[in-house]
């Protein structure tokens, strides 16, 4: 049966992507992160259409506007720049699909695991926590995309995020492109991480024919927790009479929904 994927692409977890201005438009060597991301993409599409299915991809970072798009084999959709929508990095997502995949996704904020470690916003979130536990964007991604019916079944990027998904999702589908250690990343060829990637969605994908995984319930009640970096960020965010401050820097929201989290975290916390 034809099936219809999603991916959700980042670029900090790509190969060889080491240091801010490599993520940031007009940088130094965006250029070839964007190709590399596009390159990585490309992989996961083409093992996608290859099982005669459909893939629309959602380009997740920055300005959203970073894929090229004419390096995906022909026959892969893109949604280019954001959507003005809760949905963020996972926008136009809906449950008429059967799967969402993370290209380039990297480790979270409050952790080790890369030189580009961050959720969402690296210069305001010193980590983010839903339900007691640290929060990666695949965390709160994965989230909205049970709360549309959609389950994780492939990652891809720096080897810290594919252990944290396959310690959340057991089962899922991961291929560790690079390791880091401080500022440095030990990365594999990039045309061999293309490939690597293509092989690994392609076993996804097969394993999705069998099994397809189940989507996991999305809990009734969100404690989302935000360490900021500045008491400022702090004052702006308890405006909103139901954030808490926790201390000096962290503070704290129950939310209802996911949709509800993600207003409150984009509008109020991290505005
Ligand atoms: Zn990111």
């Amino acid at each position: 049966m034809k099936k219809k994927y999603f991916i959700s692409a980042d670029i900090e977890g790509c190969t060889d992507v080491t240091a801010w201005h490599e993520c940031e438009a007009g940088g130094a060597g965006y250029g070839d992160a964007c190709r590399q991301m596009s390159l990585e993409v490309a992989a996961a599409c083409e093992a996608i259409l290859e099982a005669g299915h459909e893939v629309v991809v959602r380009d997740g970072h920055g300005s959203a506007k970073n894929i090229i798009h004419s390096l995906l084999p022909r026959g892969a959709k893109l949604m280019r720049g954001w959507a003005c929508h809760v949905g963020s990095m996972m926008a136009g997502l809906d449950d008429s699909y059967d799967g969402v995949l993370y290209i380039g996704y990297h480790a979270p904020s409050g952790s080790t695991g890369s030189p580009l470690a961050h959720t969402i916003n690296h210069t305001k979130v010193e980590w983010i926590k839903v339900n007691g536990k640290l929060a990666s964007e695949f965390t709160l991604n994965s989230l909205y995309a049970a709360q549309q019916g959609v389950a994780p079944i492939f990652i891809s990027g720096d080897a810290d995020i594919c252990r944290r998904a396959e310690e959340e999702y057991p089962g899922i589908g991961t291929m560790a492109t690079k390791e880091c250690r401080g500022n440095s990343t030990f990365n594999m060829h990039p045309l061999d991480a293309c490939d690597a990637i293509k092989a690994a969605v392609a076993e996804a994908i097969a394993r999705e024919e069998e099994t397809p995984t189940p989507v996991r319930a999305v809990p009734e009640e969100l404690v989302l927790e935000i360490r900021l970096k500045s008491f400022q960020q702090v004052l702006n965010a308890i405006q909103h009479p139901e954030v808490k401050q926790v201390d000096d820097l962290t503070v704290r929201y129950t939310a209802k929904s996911v949709d509800d989290l993600n207003v409150v975290r984009m509008c109020n916390i991290m505005a």
